[in-house]
């Protein structure tokens, strides 16, 4: 903490808006995945000169938020961050079918995120900066936990960002820093990536974590990828014993890595890029 003296009423209305960005996150975590599997379909049957399949629009803004289980579509007073969900207990208003506890727990990670930015940087384009990096990594994580993916959009936004942030100045990290983080993170893991396979033959990792490696690497510079890494690698090899041993892994065995990186980058974001990471003293 630099020790910024933020009035209680800048606290709130970061969380505030904190809380309003994470119900987006949510809607964005659920749809991204299919439009892009959409997406797909699309241009396989344009490669194969089938008709193009025929479905109602759907993207971030249509249709309505509805119950998974019953399609109830959501009134707004059944769609506002956490308190619907404490007010409708967990249950949808229609079905009766539980809400999952992700939601609020997106909302709430969100709020708690914009507040400590803006604890941290004060109200300004860095506090703004760096919700918008903790916003798009919280999304890759739990979309790559959830399907595997980690979509372009999010990874190269998140890299681009992370070079405009530095020319700004709002990131703390010089641009060069910048630029060769991006390289090393990407290059460094696509490296290891077909060393893996030619010696094995098996693919240890997705070309969607290079990219989000790469994009850790313009956020804190080439030296912070150091840190993340090192717990990205450990975390993600005590959780993987862990769900072996409770046989919890997905069919193949597959454990993504993007949520181990965007943990290692929340870390990271946490000591302050640039800066020594404590214990691990790099
Ligand atoms: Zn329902």
């Amino acid at each position: 903490m630099s020790g910024l003296a933020i009035p209680p009423l800048y606290l709130l209305v970061a969380a505030v808006a904190g809380l309003l960005v994470g119900s987006f996150l949510n809607v964005l975590i659920v749809r991204l995945p299919v439009m892009m599997e959409r997406a797909w379909a699309r241009d396989c049957a344009a490669l194969s000169d089938l008709p193009a399949p025929q479905q109602p629009a759907f993207n971030l803004l249509v249709p309505r938020s509805r119950c998974g289980h019953c399609g109830h579509p959501l009134r707004w007073v059944e769609n506002i961050p956490i308190l619907s969900f404490m007010v409708l207990r967990g249950r949808c208003s229609a079905c009766g079918a539980a809400i999952s506890w992700r939601y609020p727990a997106v909302e709430a990670v969100t709020a708690l995120l914009f507040a400590y930015c803006a604890a941290r940087w004060g109200i300004g384009p860095e506090a703004a900066a760096w919700a918008t990096f903790g916003s798009i990594l919280l999304s890759c994580a739990l979309i790559d936990w959830d399907t595997t993916y980690l979509p372009d959009d999010l990874t190269l936004g998140l890299l681009w960002l992370g070079l405009v942030s530095a020319s700004l100045g709002y990131s703390g990290v010089r641009l060069d820093d910048a630029l060769w983080g991006a390289v090393v993170g990407y290059g460094s893991l696509w490296s290891i990536f077909w060393i893996f396979k030619l010696l094995t033959g098996k693919e240890g990792m997705g070309f969607g974590d290079f990219k989000l490696f790469a994009a850790l690497g313009a956020w804190f510079g080439w030296t912070g990828l150091v840190p993340v890494i090192l717990l990205a690698s450990c975390s993600g090899a005590v959780i993987g014993l862990l769900m072996q041993w409770r046989g919890s892994l997905r069919e193949g065995g597959v454990l993504p890595f993007g949520p181990f990186l965007a943990l290692g980058g929340f870390a990271v974001m946490g000591v302050g890029p640039g800066k020594p990471f404590p214990l691990l003293g790099l």
